[in-house]
């Protein structure tokens, strides 16, 4: 890998070649210019460059498993009238549920009340366990947006969080993987339709990034690829087939999706 400077901005993201249909891994040079890396993101960037245009983004990284946060701000415990948490409560979403940007989220036929949940998203760069805070960013490849879908209906009457959590397509993510950003203040939005419904940022977080990578680092060996979602703001609310939603993190990008019924699959 090429060692970047400790705060300089790189932007990474996986792609497939219109022309050759080749998927690959590269950095984001300008705004519209992608040059290629030989491997997946820890190697060298090759001689090949592409315009973005000719390009479809795919999701960044190919998790083994994405761990979620439920309630990391105080004002969203506030809103569903839960105590705010003495740690962190974790719970996983399962890797088929990732999709990229640009691709549908389904909307299943057992649920009746489909939210978004925008969320600020961390990707891990190598094999993480047992880290101190201090040592989260050596750990970090770079942060993403993500969309922690739930049916709400699911989760109160499943009363644990598996089944409302883990539909394919429920964990939108990405469209990049930026790093070099400051963690504790990422500002983050989400429209519905064009309409703001969330904006925040992590300044808000109950549990800041590092602490959150340090403390899931002691329950589970977290592998490069693996993604942490850090918990949605205030603001949450439905989805119905047809709409589109976005969230949007300062200096990352947009993530944009929309919402299909199971049988226009
Ligand atoms: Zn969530």
């Amino acid at each position: 890998m090429i060692e970047k400077a400790k705060d300089e901005i790189v932007k990474y993201l996986r792609f497939l070649h219109k022309y050759n249909n080749e998927i690959k891994y590269g950095i984001l040079e300008k705004d519209d210019v992608i040059l290629e890396l030989e491997g997946e993101y820890s190697s060298y960037p090759s001689r090949h460059k592409h315009l973005l245009s000719q390009c479809k983004v795919l999701l960044p990284c190919l998790p083994s498993k994405i761990v979620a946060v439920g309630l990391n701000y105080s004002d969203h415990a506030q809103e569903f009238k839960m105590p705010v948490p003495e740690e962190p409560i974790l719970f996983i979403k399962p890797s088929t549920s990732a999709i990229g940007t640009g691709e549908k989220i389904v909307y299943p036929k057992m649920c009746t009340q489909l939210d978004y949940e925008a969320e600020a998203a961390v990707v891990i760069k190598k094999i993480c366990r047992q880290i101190a805070p201090e040592k989260a960013g050596e750990y970090i490849l770079g942060y993403t947006c993500f969309n922690d879908i739930t049916a709400r209906d699911l989760q109160k009457k499943d009363r644990q969080w598996t089944r409302a959590k883990s539909f394919d397509t429920f964990s939108p993510l990405g469209p990049f993987i930026v790093t070099g950003l400051n963690s504790a203040d990422l500002m983050i939005e989400l429209r519905l339709n064009g309409q703001v419904k969330q904006s925040s940022s992590t300044q808000n977080l109950i549990f800041p990034i590092p602490q959150l990578v340090s403390f899931v680092s002691r329950v589970m060996t977290l592998l490069p690829g693996d993604v942490i979602t850090t918990g949605t703001p205030p603001g949450v609310g439905p989805m119905n087939i047809g709409d589109t939603v976005e969230v949007t993190i300062a200096g990352i990008g947009t993530l944009k999706n929309t919402v299909v019924g199971e049988n226009n699959v």
